[in-house]
């Protein structure tokens, strides 16, 4: 058991990749926090992991009252914080042109000042016990020009440079903080953004030709919590079937995606 004993803190946990990391977590014996917008799924996310231990608690992470009541909640029941996975997030598909400042707006508080606001709250607790580890999910899309990412592909970029600076800024409390950037997998939120075209498109271009699971991004996650990762910092991991390494994916006798 890698985790044994640490509190994890999963924002966005009520589904999707959130919940398969807490489950992830359970499973390698820490102690589940799940804390989303939906506070009836994070319940009945919390039940499903039949953990002996665990909380959900309602937050929305746009907000820094909500923010500090969700972190006081945890610190009230236990005392610390030990892992916090930063995995809240909307989707989001409207073109450059036409994207209004009210969704980019939207897009930017949840998705970027949400996990800044998450982070500085559970930070200020693991600075006092010199101790603790944070992964923020960013994205593929803050890598790379996808069409329709304007705001969202801006928010998981300046996601992935604000870990580097709390890399830097948080190594000397002994807080060990990473990205895990997912390429395109399959949940609730890559059901509702990619069309049937959109889906073709990624089966083509990601050379293991196919979409994630929510597990392996789990997987990721466990790995970057537990002490093997030591040494791993400031670093963003790719977990996407090769879509950032690959260049031109023509392979000759496969048809391209249909049009
Ligand atoms: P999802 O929509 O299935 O789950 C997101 C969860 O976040 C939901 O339970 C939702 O209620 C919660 N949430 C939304 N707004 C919130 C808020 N303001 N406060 C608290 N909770 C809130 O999405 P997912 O596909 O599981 O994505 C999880 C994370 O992974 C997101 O940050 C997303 O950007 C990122 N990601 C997903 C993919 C993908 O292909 N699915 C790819 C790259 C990155």
């Amino acid at each position: 058991m890698r985790l044994q004993g640490k509190i994890a803190l999963v924002t966005g946990g009520a589904r999707g990749i959130g919940l398969a990391i807490a489950k992830a977590f359970v499973a390698e014996g820490a102690t589940p926090v799940i804390a989303d917008i939906n506070e009836q799924g994070a319940r009945e996310a919390l039940g499903t992991l039949g953990a002996s231990d665990g909380l959900a608690l309602a937050v929305n992470v746009a907000d820094e009252a909500s923010v500090h009541g969700m972190v006081q909640a945890i610190v009230d029941r236990y005392g610390r914080v030990d892992i916090l996975v930063n995995n809240a997030g909307i989707g989001g598909n409207t073109p450059f042109l036409d994207i209004t400042l009210e969704e980019w707006n939207r897009t930017i508080s949840i998705n970027l000042t949400g996990a800044f606001l998450v982070a500085q709250a559970c930070a200020r607790e693991m600075v006092k016990r010199r101790s603790g580890k944070i992964i923020n999910i960013a994205s593929l899309s803050g890598q790379r020009g996808g069409h329709g990412r304007a705001a969202y592909g801006a928010a998981k970029a300046g996601l992935e440079l604000l870990t580097k600076v709390m890399a830097v800024e948080l190594a000397e409390f002994g807080i060990n903080v990473n990205n895990i950037a997912p390429g395109a997998i399959e949940t609730e939120m890559a059901k509702f953004a990619h069309d049937q075209a959109t889906r073709a498109a990624y089966n083509y271009l990601i050379p293991m030709t196919r979409y994630g699971t929510p597990e392996e991004i789990a997987d990721a996650a466990v790995f970057l919590s537990s002490d093997e990762s030591r040494y791993i910092h400031g670093h963003t991991l790719n977990v996407d079937g090769g879509f950032r390494a690959a260049g031109l994916m023509f392979r000759g006798d496969k048809a391209a995606p249909a049009s």
